[in-house]
């Protein structure tokens, strides 16, 4: 039997939604889709029940395909062993808290028939989200924006099906730090958007922690090109110029005024400035640095511990 869609989840910590996420997915799917559909499920080393959870649930719904990881991978990585395992002819990626609406994915599905589009992006407000987030994500927006070459959208998030053309263009997508939102943009294919209103999560805390973010805006820019580093030879180069300027002056007042005993400040200044942009200058190297290092590697995005396709324990699990 051929499967039409594939719902890929990344779950981290998600054990109390999952029930709820199969059941609204199945009074959404089963209408238009009948049978063919697959939930493949992937849980990202989750500290608590999830793995057991998603054990349990594909040995009782045979559409659902759990993949356990060995250890938390990240999003990302979660994000990719599901598109890697998926069949269907279309894929929706969605978050395992509820804060994905499965509802809309009937509207995505048409709207993709209707005008064969590469990509449906559901596209959220902010509203609900907390003032501070809400303004780091604008000022995030316009910083990456500026500094990268793809467009990134405030709210067109993760959640958005995918043509299998689409997706196929997206698993030749080999780099090792995957930053999923520039790589959908990066792909390109006609793309259409549905707006919906913003959910709060259903159970369980958000995995984003402040740190998790900067380290996020940091990826977004990046990965994506090397204007950090044009920036740096800029500083540079203006800085040249500036001490150049400066050294002229000196020169000149020696010739107005002799020789005076130069000023303590200005050496102060000018050796805490400059090292502040060398160190500057070598964090931004050491960053594209070290992501060639992890590059070369080549090491797996994840690893699957356990594949409920082939579960030793299916029965048991069940249980
Ligand atoms: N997630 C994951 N691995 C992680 C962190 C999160 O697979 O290390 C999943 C999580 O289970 C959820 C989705 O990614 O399905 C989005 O995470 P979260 O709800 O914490 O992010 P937010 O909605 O606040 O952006
Ligand atoms: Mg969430």
């Amino acid at each position: 039997m051929s499967i039409r869609l594939s719902v890929v989840v990344p779950c981290y910590n998600e054990g109390d939604n999952l029930e709820k996420l199969c059941n609204e997915l199945q009074s959404a799917l089963d209408p238009i889709l009948s049978k063919q559909w697959e939930l493949i499920l992937v849980d990202d080393g989750s500290k608590d029940h999830t793995a057991a959870k998603i054990r349990s649930l594909a040995a009782h719904k045979p559409y659902i395909h759990g993949l356990i990881f060995s250890r938390n991978f990240g999003k990302e990585s979660a994000m990719l062993a599901g598109i890697t395992a998926s069949h269907g002819d279309r894929i929706v990626i969605m978050d395992g808290d509820l804060q994905h609406p499965p509802s809309l994915i009937p509207e995505m599905y048409q709207r993709m028939t209707e005008t064969g589009c590469g990509q449906v992006i559901a596209k959220r407000n902010r509203k609900g989200d907390g003032f501070v987030r809400t303004l780091f994500s604008k000022l995030y927006y316009r910083l990456v924006n500026a500094l990268t070459d793809v467009v990134f959208e405030d709210g067109a998030g993760d959640f958005r099906m995918l043509s299998r053309p689409a997706v196929d263009a997206l698993l030749q997508l080999g780099e090792d730090n995957r930053f999923s939102k520039g790589l959908f943009v990066w792909i390109g294919f006609p793309t259409e958007t549905i707006e919906y209103e913003n959910v709060s999560r259903e159970a369980g805390q958000s995995a984003w922690t402040p740190a998790k973010l900067i380290n996020y805006a940091v990826d977004g820019v990046v990965s994506f090109n090397v204007k950090p580093l044009r920036i740096v030879i800029y500083i540079g180069g203006l800085t040249v110029f500036l001490a150049f300027l400066y050294v002229l002056f000196l020169i000149g007042q020696w010739a107005i005024y002799g020789i005076s005993v130069p000023g303590y400040i200005t050496t102060i200044a000018v050796l805490v400035g400059l090292s502040g942009i060398q160190f500057l200058a070598l964090g931004v190297i050491g960053e594209y640095v070290g992501r060639i290092y992890k590059e070369t590697k080549q090491r797996p995005h994840y690893i699957v511990a356990i594949d409920t396709q082939y579960d030793p324990q299916k029965g048991a699990a069940a249980l």
